[in-house]
């Protein structure tokens, strides 16, 4: 998807901003030489931005306009040392939330939905993102944050909500919860809007099943304003996403290099008309890739498929690279185990091994599964790793993002 004329010069007026203030990238723009670019292949030209810069221009660097026009920060997880500080403009708040409403336009919510957002307010830019979509949508907001399931469950009951906002960690939480209370006739829920933490097609099967609502994958990330930039329609082809916003490119993530619309790669991100932290190709390290072609729903949004992981959760083993998808492909043959899984890599005797405990759907001959599915990897990956097979409900449920993969060598 070549970057057009219109949005060429949009990224000009972007490089004009960050130029004026001595941010990472105006400092970057400085040394190459650059203060515009005129064609695609310049475009492709620019130098990168990673979340290591945006770290280091902690806490107020990023800043590119007046700090009067500045209304609010939002900060990203500090999950490695410093955190990230992304300054917005009122523009930028009122932006986010167009491109908010335009999600739940997608998804079908109108302003007769009741809509309960279970995502955390604070510093996040999850909860008052959705919160601010819904309000410009002129549907209820019911805001709840995480947690408290207890209530979560009775307003859902007594407020008739139509709409869930979670993680499909939390999605699952709860529909279990609905299941084993016997309370699914007493909710009214239609849709789902689940944040875009990566989710395997049972978690989604069983989630949706089990509560009987249609369910949206919603795409963002702090850095570029926060969810909201994409969502699936109701064809679920991919997630559109919002290109008079911003510019999406994929590249391959150990060259650099821009791949060919369809294939596989890292999703890059421009900001077409941010004021206050405008980024300017930026490595998310999320996987996808360019969808082709028209969406039955005929809008001409372009599409990304789901994101299928990040380029760094590559694990290494035995000299094989894996991804945490592949493993989740090959349990997913199995009807008999169920969505939930844990991977734990750690070194024996200077051999790197994985554990895979995996939850059976029902009662079966968990010795037994256990060797298939050991099989079955070694015949897939090309390494055979220890597998348990454990009961439904014995892996940790989370109410934010669950952590599938612990890597005991590094921790
Ligand atoms: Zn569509």
């Amino acid at each position: 998807m070549q970057i057009n004329q219109q949005q060429l010069s949009e990224v000009n007026r972007q490089l004009t901003r960050i130029l004026q203030t001595d941010n990472f990238y105006g400092k970057r723009l400085r040394e190459a030489g650059i203060s515009s670019v005129s064609s695609p292949e310049d475009f492709e030209k620019l130098p990168f931005s990673e979340k290591q810069d945006l770290r280091e221009a902690y806490p107020l660097g990023l800043m590119a306009c007046k700090e009067e026009e500045i209304v609010r920060i939002h900060s990203s997880s500090g999950t490695t040392g410093t955190p990230v500080i992304i300054p917005y403009t009122a523009k930028d708040v009122d932006d986010w939330g167009e491109m908010f409403k335009r999600c739940y336009e997608f998804a079908g919510i109108t302003n007769m939905d009741r809509i309960q957002i279970t995502p955390g307010y604070g510093l996040w830019t999850a909860g008052i993102g959705f919160q601010n979509g819904c309000e410009k949508l002129g549907a209820m907001a019911v805001p709840m944050g995480p947690g408290n399931t207890e209530k979560q469950l009775r307003m859902m009951q007594d407020l008739k909500t139509t709409v869930i906002c979670a993680t499909s960690s939390y999605a699952l939480l709860l529909s279990e919860e609905i299941k084993k209370r016997g309370l699914k006739d007493k909710i009214f829920l239609k849709k789902g809007v689940i944040g875009s933490e990566r989710w395997s097609k049972s978690m989604r099967e069983r989630i949706s099943s089990e509560l009987g609502i249609e369910l949206y994958d919603i795409y963002g990330l702090t850095e570029i304003y926060g969810p909201g930039i994409g969502i699936n329609c109701k064809y679920e082809t991919g997630m559109h996403y919002w290109d008079d916003y911003l510019y999406l490119e994929i590249i391959d993530p150990a060259t650099g290099k821009n791949v060919p619309d369809g294939e596989w790669g890292e999703i890059v991100i421009t900001t077409l008309v941010k004021e206050g932290a405008p980024l300017i190709r930026f490595r998310t390290h999320d996987l996808s890739r360019i969808l082709p072609g028209e969406c039955p729903c005929g809008s001409a949004f372009p599409r990304i498929d789901a994101i299928s992981g990040r380029s760094d959760d590559m694990m290494k083993i035995k000299g094989v690279n894996v991804f945490p998808k592949q493993i989740e492909e090959v349990l997913a043959r199995f009807p008999e185990l169920s969505s939930e899984y844990q991977i734990r890599i750690s070194s024996l005797e200077g051999k790197d091994s994985m554990r895979i405990y995996v939850e059976a759907s029902g009662t079966q001959d968990f010795k037994l599964l256990q060797k298939r599915v050991a099989d079955e990897v070694k015949s897939w990956i090309g390494f055979t790793p220890i597998v348990y097979v454990v009961e439904l409900g014995f892996l940790p449920r989370s109410e934010k993002k669950t952590k599938r993969v612990i890597d005991e060598r590094y921790e």
